[in-house]
């Protein structure tokens, strides 16, 4: 719809705009995000071609000139004979239209088609904010400092418990009260419901608000001290494999440099490594598990097919991972072709499954990382991902199913 119409977030006439940051994070194969971008280019990602031509150094980041990767892009598409840019504000879906469909309008979907959306996937399955608690990987934690135990139950239990003294648990609040937030932009206006809210604003409140909330300790008792500890982080598992293991309740707008170090206060996150940061944001998408499928097609019409941020992924890369799959499948779906299902074997299957896979009851966006495949000690055990990824994607293109 641009330029006719901007987003609150998009300033830019030309398309693919990098709405914030300029890096498309890591492309060494070592890393989740390297991984996903070597299946991309196998799938001759034009996002990817664009970020390579037009790379600013930047560590081991893939960063790029924004203004020439968004350039090379509309070029691309403006010059590509078979495709017609229409700039419009697209209010309604087409369903007359036997033709297959994608939907990519992004986390900023005009209200108009985000009420659309939602009249056409279900009421109350669009979300418009982000409320993310950080994730950690199993491997990183200090096993000497947690226990395993759900509230008043005997028996393993469900969570890892990080018990603080009086002590830490000051000390946590007052470097809480001291960090770094990251502001609102103009256009998002929070509306905290109380039981979401940043844990810097709980704090803000008083000493004990947290101990109160998030943090409490009752029904937990440490085998340690055999005692109810004074506070407690709660971790909750995200994936069956349990290598990954979101902070529960810990929503926050800390930047990232002191989320790492505040947390670090906690003895059992000493050398946490983060998977995915906290973050509270304004992002429209699909609470997809039983929307849409994992071949991005949606549940109630198989021409409908969404794409990109919107359907529950988070990122540049990952959103662009997203548009190869549903041009794929749509292009499949346009020729009478079952549409592919990525295994779970390739970042691209996992990223996928993430989504649509529907024992998922509510939907957190996700990055790619190296939690998702549910591989055991998945840094060390690398090689094995990296394989299993080259082969499902190498069994794909072989496949008749590509063309
Ligand atoms: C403020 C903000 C900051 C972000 N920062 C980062 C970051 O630093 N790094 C990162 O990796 N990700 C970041 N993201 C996430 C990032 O936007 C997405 O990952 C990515 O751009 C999404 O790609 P997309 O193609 O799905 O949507 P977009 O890139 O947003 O593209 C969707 C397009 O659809 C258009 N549109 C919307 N509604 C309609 C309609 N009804 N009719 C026609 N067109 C419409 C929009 O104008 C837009 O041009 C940020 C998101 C936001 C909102």
């Amino acid at each position: 719809m641009k330029p006719k119409k901007f987003t609150p977030a998009h300033k830019s006439s030309n398309l693919a705009e990098l709405v914030c940051s300029n890096s498309l994070k890591s492309d060494s194969i070592d890393k989740a995000a390297g991984i996903l971008k070597s299946e991309m280019i196998k799938l001759k990602s034009l996002v990817l071609e664009a970020a390579y031509k037009n790379k600013v150094s930047a560590g081991g980041a893939l960063a790029v000139d924004r203004e020439k990767f968004s350039q090379y892009i509309t070029n691309k598409i403006y010059n590509n004979d078979y495709i017609e840019v229409i700039n419009e504000e697209a209010t309604e879906i087409n369903f007359k239209n036997t033709n297959p469909i994608i939907i990519a309008t992004g986390p900023m979907t005009s209200n108009s088609l985000a009420e659309e959306i939602e009249n056409f996937i279900g009421m109350k399955s669009l979300a418009f904010y982000d409320s993310i608690s950080p994730i950690v990987l199993y491997d990183s934690l200090d096993r000497s400092q947690f226990f395993r135990a759900s509230r008043y139950e005997d028996g393993v239990g469900d969570y890892i418990n990080c018990p603080l003294t009086k002590v830490e648990y000051v000390n946590f609040i007052e470097s809480l009260n001291s960090a770094e937030k990251i502001d609102f932009h103009k256009f998002e206006n929070p509306n905290y419901f109380e039981g979401c809210l940043p844990i810097e604003e709980m704090a803000s409140r008083g000493l004990d608000t947290l101990r109160f909330g998030p943090m409490k300790p009752v029904g937990l008792t440490d085998p340690k001290t055999a005692r109810r500890p004074y506070a407690v982080l709660q971790l909750r598992k995200e994936n069956e494999a349990e290598t990954m293991w979101n902070l529960v309740g810990f929503q926050t707008k800390m930047k990232i440099g002191d989320q790492k170090k505040v947390f670090s206060i906690i003895p059992a996150l000493k050398n946490a490594e983060f998977l995915r940061f906290g973050s509270i944001h304004r992002n429209t998408y699909i609470n997809s598990p039983g929307k849409i499928k994992n071949t991005l097609q949606s549940e109630s019409n198989k021409m409908v097919f969404f794409a990109g941020q919107i359907t529950g992924v988070e990122g540049y890369t990952e959103s662009a991972a997203m548009g190869i799959v549903a041009g794929i499948n749509a292009g499949r779906a346009f020729n009478k072709k079952t549409p592919y299902s990525f295994t779970k074997f390739s970042a691209l299957g996992i990223l996928l499954d993430y989504i649509s896979n529907a024992n998922s009851k509510e939907l957190q966006p996700m990055n790619i990382n190296l939690g998702l495949f549910g591989i055991e000690k998945p840094k060390k055990n690398i090689q094995i991902i990296q394989n299993n990824s080259k082969k499902a994607i190498d069994d794909f293109i072989n496949s008749e199913k590509y063309v």
